[in-house]
């Protein structure tokens, strides 16, 4: 499941996971991990080369209970500290260097294993894990988007959101390595009108498509 922040990616693949009883990983989490790392060691997170030449220090692990999933770095749980601003802020930049993004994907493709796992991302149909049985690119309006956010976020405002996204959007979408973007056989499914029950529903509906027409699937 890849696509821009606030596009209902966490929720959705979540809900998606506990259905079908299957595992869930957030890469996003994993990124964010790394920044925080990063920033803790006080990385110049303006000189990419200084990032690559740490990038393969930190230990990263991720729990795949989608009613629990966990994230630590070197034994410290780091689930609240990587969604705060510092974080959020500089995320984009760290995902943007080569190196971080080759040993996260080495990383996430060993949890996936043979698979029975949601994976939410920004790359995963598309570079992560290409043989994906089901590709679901979430999209929604700009506006749709920052207000799912805001809501998340206290004290933040509608339009501070739709600015820190939208850059937060441009430099995923135009980094050289793996950038955002609709991998090929992904199914777009705009959420902007949809609430999440429904953008669960939809999934599973095509999961059960899926299903239906490749008798070599038989997860689920
Ligand atoms: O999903 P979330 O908003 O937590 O992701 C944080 C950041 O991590 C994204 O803005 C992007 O820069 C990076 N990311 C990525 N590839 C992924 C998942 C996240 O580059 N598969």
């Amino acid at each position: 499941m890849d696509g821009p922040s606030g596009s209902g990616k966490s929720s959705a693949s979540r809900g998606v996971a506990r259905a079908l009883g299957l595992r869930y990983l957030d890469t996003g989490a994993m990124y964010r991990a790394m920044t925080w790392w990063m920033l803790q060691q006080g990385v110049d997170l303006a000189d990419s080369e200084a990032i690559a030449a740490r990038a393969g220090e930190p230990e990263i692990t991720s729990g795949t209970d989608p009613d629990a999933p966990s994230i630590h770095v070197d034994g410290v749980d780091v689930a609240g500290p990587i969604r705060e601003v510092e974080v959020t802020g500089a995320v984009s930049v760290v995902a943007a260097v080569p190196e971080v993004r080759s040993r996260l994907v080495a990383l996430q493709r060993k949890i996936i294993g043979a698979g029975d796992i949601v994976v939410e991302g920004r790359d995963i149909a598309s570079v992560v894990a290409p043989e994906a049985t089901v590709k679901v690119y979430l999209t929604a309006s700009a506006e749709a988007r920052a207000q799912r956010r805001s809501a998340e976020l206290a004290g933040s405002t509608v339009e501070a959101q739709q600015a820190a996204m939208a850059r937060r959007d441009t430099l995923d979408s135009t980094r050289k390595t793996d950038p955002l973007s609709v991998a090929a056989g992904a199914i777009e499914l705009d959420t902007t009108a949809l609430n999440l029950e429904e953008v669960i529903a939809e999934v599973l509906s095509l999961v059960a498509e899926r299903n239906g027409r490749d008798p070599s699937y038989e997860r689920a």
